[in-house]
């Protein structure tokens, strides 16, 4: 059974409608050198799924003729497409600013040398994945060894002024809950790793963001053939708050898939619902410039609930903090 299918029938979320396009948000491709139960991408080492160098420049072209703001870096481990560092540094001499969603063992995956130091040079942002302060939790839901080289990551990030204090390096970390259920209040779960992650292991960071897990692809999977799929979407959709709706990514964020394809969201792109533009036909990244999307209304279904349960969640954490 597909994992996706349960969502796609008519929903009842409510209708929303873009706002000003701000976020760019890239995925550079599907390969990871992880793979983690609650992936909502099926990312893996054999996924061969990659940005090319053309559609690279075309995002840059469109970086270039837009007054887009951020530049959203994700796969996969966007570190892996051989044209990650030119995009960024191509981005930043737009001063638009970059956020790398970096899984942090790629920091030190052979051929990946000097890349904190390169982000570093480039003020980029890093949001990095790390779904608790616990060796055993991390390394079921992503791997063994997941957590010590993590630590390693984010003790070079540290040392290069990431997330310290009178820095200008941000450094936020993202926790995502280990099955079917919402994730705690965002700001005491961030004061209990701010504590935790310092006084164990002299780690320092921004922000903690925690994000809903996504009933979809490997994690819908998992759901499914544990027979927790319904359960999980009625646990979504009784914690529906409203006040969410105001601040939910797509309203402002663009999804571009490594062929250039565009979606509301990565949520939408991992559904294969695309954004459409004129006559219908899917947009891409190539003509964006050319399409008037403000006020266009947003591609919802069930799995849009995830974004709107209790403290919201979006790819920046919590809505409303
Ligand atoms: S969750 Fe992130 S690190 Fe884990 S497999 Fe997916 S893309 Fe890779
Ligand atoms: S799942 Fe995507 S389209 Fe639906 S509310 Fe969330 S960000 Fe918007």
């Amino acid at each position: 059974m597909h994992a996706t299918l349960p969502l796609l029938r008519e929903t009842d979320f409510p209708p929303i409608r873009r706002n000003k396009l701000e976020t760019l948000q890239v995925n550079l491709g599907y390969r990871c050198n992880q793979q983690c139960l609650h992936c909502h991408v099926n990312a893996g080492p054999k996924r061969k799924e990659n940005m090319d160098e053309e559609t690279v420049n075309q995002v840059i072209d469109y970086l270039k003729s837009s007054d887009v703001k951020t530049l959203d870096l994700t796969g996969g481990a966007p570190e892996l497409n051989p044209h990650f560092r030119y995009l960024v540094t191509e981005a930043r001499k737009l001063n638009i600013k970059v956020i790398d969603r970096c899984n942090l063992t790629i920091l030190s995956e052979p051929g990946q040398d000097g890349l904190a130091e390169f982000l570093a040079e480039n003020n980029v942002e890093v949001v990095a994945s790390l779904p608790c302060y616990l060796e055993d939790n991390v390394d079921t839901q992503r791997g063994k060894g997941v957590f010590d080289t993590s630590l390693k990551g984010l003790a070079e990030l540290n040392s290069l002024g990431y997330g310290k204090e009178h820095s200008d390096l941000t450094l936020n970390l993202v926790y995502n809950p280990q099955g079917p259920t919402l994730p705690p209040s965002q700001v005491e779960l961030q004061a209990s790793y701010k504590e935790i992650l310092k006084e164990k292991f002299d780690v320092d960071f921004n922000q903690l963001f925690t994000i809903t897990n996504m009933p979809i692809k490997r994690f819908g999977s998992m759901l499914i053939s544990k027979g927790q799929f319904a359960d999980y979407m009625q646990l979504l959709r009784d914690n529906y708050s409203a006040s969410n709706l105001d601040g939910v990514m797509c309203l402002n964020t663009i999804s571009v898939d490594y062929n250039g394809d565009l979606f509301d969201c990565d949520f939408n792109q991992m559904l294969e619902l695309p954004l459409k533009g004129k006559n219908q036909r899917a947009m891409h990244i190539s003509t964006l410039a050319q399409e008037n999307i403000n006020d266009k209304s947003i591609v919802i279904a069930d799995h849009c609930y995830g974004c709107t349960a209790g403290q919201g969640s979006s790819c920046g954490g919590a809505l409303g903090d």
